[in-house]
């Protein structure tokens, strides 16, 4: 089967210096439109009440452009406008989670938008428009051809490019390209599969696989640690805290890939060797207060490797069932349906006490073999690529959840 896709391709760039200062100046732009955009927006609200949309303010700008901001004829109209979108859509989120929050669905901060600082790095920027792809370059609008330190990452045919979007990261610029792409998803012959995540261990599949959690982190958890008090001991403003600085950036970026890559291996895993994956869907504020999730995991949230492990299904012929939180997988024995109530997040071992069965279990393999049990039970549950999925089919990936939730 044929489907159309929206995904993203990310990549290292090789930039010259007057290249790199382009850049730099573009990641301006795009903070300064943020800001005067969120300025704008607060003022507005305060007198009328409402506030205006990216457009409105986009107008605004220019006007202002010719007059005060001459400087933001150097960089691409595409810098300021996206910049513009993504404070609208900093807005609606802010919005959507403040509504959760009275309905009493979402426990986190409902983060009004922020405004943007140097501190918190370069930055990013987003262009549209005219963008092609060279087997070992990219051109961009104003920017033109830059170089990509991996040759032929980037698809060259087949593909309408969206948008690009070029980011900064501890020294680092990578650029990240989101494409539509027709795809052909394989038949999946593979087993069911439940899939708990762990304490202890990344995740325990109900064929008894174990997923450990990798020792490298820990260790750079370590030097991270240690980096912090170093940054710490040196004087504010001086050199040497910036240098320091510095280095801890770097260390951030390479344990924050090293956690990226373990779930993106894990779930690109589970995606292509199994035809169906259940999964608890769990309530991420809930969880990370209990640690209850192994480290890499709770990094990059299990909302993202829920996400990932969709659209990835989605790729691959997978189907994935999102378990209701209320089904108590945990507490269940796997063998004769018994519940213990009294069980906590201490007792590593399941231990059934119905005299007829006295199964005793590790307690994650327990837990995963409930959810696989639960593949067969639910029938509302759809295929994760549906089957006129064609150009929508990541929507329809997300939606599956809720649907097959219950
Ligand atoms: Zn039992």
């Amino acid at each position: 089967m044929r489907v159309t896709v929206t995904r993203a391709y990310k990549t290292e760039l090789d930039l010259n210096n007057r290249q790199l200062t382009a850049c730099k100046r573009h990641a301006g732009v795009a903070r300064f439109a943020y800001n005067w955009g969120l300025a704008r927006k607060q003022e507005a609200y305060k007198v009328t009440g409402k506030s205006p949309s990216a457009i409105d303010l986009h107008r605004e700008l220019n006007a202002l452009k010719k007059i005060e901001l001459p400087w933001m004829y150097e960089v691409s109209k595409c810098a300021p406008q996206e910049a513009l979108r993504n404070l609208d859509n900093a807005f609606a989120h802010f919005f959507r989670r403040c509504k959760l929050k009275q309905e009493g669905k979402w426990r986190g901060k409902v983060g009004y938008p922020q405004r943007k600082t140097k501190k918190q790095g370069v930055g990013s920027f987003r262009l549209t428009g005219a963008i092609a792809i060279f087997p070992t370059a990219i051109q961009l609008p104003r920017l033109g051809r830059l170089r990509l330190k991996e040759r032929e990452y980037l698809p060259l045919s087949g593909i309408k490019v969206l948008s690009a979007t070029v980011t900064e990261q501890a020294g680092h610029w990578y650029v990240s390209i989101q494409v539509e792409q027709e795809q052909t998803v394989p038949v999946n012959n593979g087993p069911t599969v439940g899939v708990d995540l762990g304490v202890k261990t990344l995740a325990t599949l109900s064929d008894g696989t174990v997923i450990p959690n990798h020792r490298h982190l820990k260790r750079r958890l370590k030097k991270i640690k240690r980096l912090q008090r170093a940054v710490g001991r040196r004087k504010k403003g001086s050199q040497n805290r910036k240098k320091a600085v510095r280095t801890l950036g770097k260390e951030y970026r390479k344990v924050g890939n090293q956690r990226a890559n373990t779930v993106h291996q894990f779930t690109s895993r589970l995606a292509k060797t199994k035809s169906v994956v259940v999964i608890e869907d769990l309530n991420v504020s809930g969880m990370l207060k209990n640690h209850h999730l192994a480290q890499a995991i709770s990094d990059v949230g299990f909302a993202e490797f829920r996400r990932q492990l969709t659209y990835k299904a989605a790729w691959y012929g997978c189907r994935v069932i999102v378990a209701s939180r209320w089904e108590p997988s945990s507490k269940t024995c796997s063998g004769c349906g018994w519940v213990d109530e009294d069980l906590t997040l201490a007792d590593r071992v399941f231990r059934c006490e119905n005299p007829g069965c006295g199964l005793v279990m590790d307690r994650d393999l327990n837990a995963a073999i409930n959810l696989s049990k639960l593949a067969g039970s639910s029938s509302e549950s759809q295929n994760a690529c549906g089957e006129d999925s064609a150009g929508r089919s990541r929507e329809a990936a997300v939606k599956l959840p809720t649907q097959s939730g219950a």
